[in-house]
């Protein structure tokens, strides 16, 4: 390609749906060498179904009716699939009282005086239930690239829900051209190993960073600038925010959190990462002018 200049680099990105916050940032663009990517709403549509509901003992319907109760007072996307899956099975929804929300993990609270717990096996760990006699079931649904959620109720483990988040039909050749542009790109996301695997083999991501709070995804930021890599961080939520912003360069979805928004040099008006290729694209043009 031919150089470029910023202000015509600008403005070809405005009109594929690519904001470029300024000049430093198209820059540092040019000079990334490793993209770490949010798993959900980055690289799938972050609109997860209902699938599966098991029972370990008792019905699934009872099983399901609890937790979709307690997750009627979440906002995360994992609940939303959660509470319509129920009602789409025509399931009448109890309200939840003490209702806690843990960040990275899940939910629990009381629904009809019964004490109900939701969420990834470091909650379940949290709250003193073992996950050993549900995993190998757990794992059967991960390997589908399935979430799989634990429900405890009254003091024992009674269930599993599991959710699929299908991957945009955008996402598979953006990281082949990512790739092809030379880049590593590195999936980091809270959800646990083996759904990440399995999402990260079909789509050839190079590295997997599973069940990670987010925290951590800022500290891995910061880890690979240490080791002198150039990153790029693309995320969709609140969450991501910190890390966003820790990067040499931020890259936000807009269909994400306004909070991500702010702390990114570059917005992906279309949400998905084919911006992002264009970005990259528009960036090592701009510098070739510039040096
Ligand atoms: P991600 O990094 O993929 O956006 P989060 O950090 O939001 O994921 O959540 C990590 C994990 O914690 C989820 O995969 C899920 O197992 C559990 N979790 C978080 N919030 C909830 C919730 N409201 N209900 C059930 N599980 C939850
Ligand atoms: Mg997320």
């Amino acid at each position: 390609a031919t150089p470029i200049s910023i202000t015509t680099a600008a403005g070809r990105g405005a009109q594929a749906g690519v904001l470029i916050k300024d000049a430093e940032a198209l820059e540092r663009m040019a000079r990334v060498d490793t993209v770490i990517v949010d798993k959900t709403g980055t690289l799938t549509e972050g609109k997860p179904r209902l699938t599966d509901v098991v029972a370990l003992y008792g019905d699934e319907a009872e099983v399901l009716g609890l937790a979709a109760a307690l997750e009627r007072g979440s906002e995360h996307p994992l609940a939303e699939a959660i509470v319509a899956g129920a009602k789409d099975r025509g399931l009448s929804l109890g309200t939840a009282e003490d209702f806690e929300a843990v960040t990275g993990k899940g939910v629990h609270g009381t629904v009809s005086g019964r004490r109900v717990a939701l969420g990834n096996a470091a909650m379940m760990t949290d709250l003193g239930f073992s996950t050993d006699e549900a995993e190998a079931q757990a794992d059967i649904l991960r390997a589908d690239g399935k979430t799989a959620m634990f429900v405890a109720v009254d003091g024992k483990l009674a269930g599993i829900v599991a959710v699929a988040d299908p991957i945009k039909e955008t996402t598979e050749a953006a990281i082949r051209d990512l790739h092809a542009l030379g880049l590593t790109i590195i999936m980091a996301t809270g959800d646990n190993r083996r759904t990440a695997e399995a999402v990260a083999a079909k789509l050839g991501i190079d590295e997997v960073r599973a069940g990670v709070l987010p925290e951590d995804k800022q500290k891995l930021v910061e880890e690979l600038r240490a080791k002198g890599k150039s990153v790029a961080m693309a995320g969709d939520g609140v969450n991501d925010a910190p890390a966003l912003a820790a990067a040499d360069v931020g890259i936000a979805m807009s269909t994400g959190a306004d909070v991500a928004v702010e702390s990114a040099g570059i917005t992906l008006m279309r949400g998905d990462l084919v911006g992002l290729v264009r970005a990259r694209k528009l960036a090592v043009a701009t510098l070739r002018n510039i040096k």
